[in-house]
């Protein structure tokens, strides 16, 4: 029995793709074999990275002048190999709104100066600061954000002005969840093990222009951009059998209508939970009202044991993975596109029923 996955990451799939994945298991497409046992050279593979490729592109709107690389190391890889390919001024502005900036932002003090312009710390993330007008650097080589907030549970609703920098955005947590204007990015990057497909793979849509030789000195072959752009992700093997999947995903979000289609839905499952969070006597969510993302809802009954008790039950009910990350705390449901509607409704049935047993 399939049970309701409210993992923050890696996170839910959709049932019908892990179906198809299976049915192909043994023989992909009459190659007589798995696509994990294939050539990344074959022209098997070939066409499902093109066309996962093609289908990303379509589902964004990616202009001709991005590149679409899909990677490795995941998202964590990139707080190092943003600032050693883009600090030629060895400068950058970052905008902490919570663990995953901050890590960013540390990493790149590696290789550069790395100036916090704002920060959401003074109130454990529970917000996002107002951008409209920050203290940005004239050297900068580009500003900083984490879109979604994944541990606390934030979304920037309105992307900061960079006063004409470069804009670089980590998306892991939001991927495909609304449709967004690639146009205004540097960098959109994310690893798709949160709303996309399985560990392993990290996809980074970047605008060419940002795609240089001249990176910080002693930078990897493999921590270039160039290298992946000019061999088209196939400069080494990549993670085939994880693209194989995010390309089913694709393809899964085509049908559902696309990024128009999953942002309503996204929108009606979350209304669900904040509606019953903002009447609750018992439980409630940690984030300001307007800055509360679509995808990771934190809440709290203000009592630990209570919260431990919480999860306990919920999981023996079916709902597993509510614990909230270690640093915050309480509980947190990852809502991403692949949980069905009916995930959201039953658990807010089974806070109720807890809220009458426990109050
Ligand atoms: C999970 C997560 C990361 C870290 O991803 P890894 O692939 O484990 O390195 C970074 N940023 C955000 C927003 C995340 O949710």
């Amino acid at each position: 029995m399939r049970v309701y996955n409210f993992s923050a990451g890696p996170a839910v799939l959709p049932e019908e793709v892990l179906k198809e994945a299976a049915a192909e298991m043994l023989d992909y497409n009459g190659t007589g074999m798995s696509v994990m046992e294939m050539s990344h050279r074959s022209k098997a593979f070939e066409e499902i990275i093109t066309t996962a490729e093609q289908d990303l592109r379509d589902l964004m709107n990616i202009p001709d002048n991005y590149k679409v690389l899909f990677l490795q190391g995941g998202a964590s890889q990139q707080f190092a190999m943003i600032p050693m390919n883009l600090m030629k001024n060895k400068k950058a502005a970052y905008i902490i709104t919570g663990q995953w900036a901050k890590k960013a932002y540390q990493e790149a003090q590696n290789y550069g100066e790395a100036v916090a312009v704002a920060s959401s710390a003074d109130k454990t993330f529970s917000y996002i600061p107002d951008c409209s007008d920050l203290d940005i650097p004239e050297d900068a080589d580009y500003v900083y954000i984490c879109e979604n907030n994944t541990i606390y549970g934030t979304k920037f609703k309105q992307l900061p002005n960079t006063k004409g920098k470069t804009l670089v955005a980590d998306v892991s947590s939001c991927f495909l969840s609304e449709p967004v204007d690639v146009t205004k990015y540097g960098i959109i990057y994310g690893g798709v093990q949160k709303n996309i497909g399985p560990a392993g793979v990290v996809i980074v849509i970047i605008r060419e222009d940002l795609i240089t030789e001249d990176t910080l000195p002693g930078t990897p072959t493999m921590l270039k951009y160039k290298t992946h752009a000019d061999n088209k992700s196939l400069y080494n093997t990549p993670p085939a059998y994880g693209i194989y999947i995010c390309g089913k995903v694709f393809k899964w979000l085509k049908k559902m209508g696309g990024l128009e289609a999953m942002k309503e839905l996204n929108e009606k499952k979350a209304k669900i939970l904040y509606d019953f969070l903002d009447q609750s006597k018992l439980f409630k969510g940690t984030v300001v009202e307007k800055d509360r993302s679509l995808m990771n809802v934190p809440f709290v009954t203000g009592n630990e044991e209570l919260d431990a008790k919480f999860v306990k039950e919920a999981k023996a009910a079916g709902f597993e993975n509510l614990k909230g990350h270690r640093t915050v705390g309480g509980m947190r449901a990852s809502i991403y596109n692949a949980m069905p509607i009916e995930g959201v409704e039953k658990l807010v049935e089974f806070m109720k029923k807890f809220e009458e047993e426990n109050s």
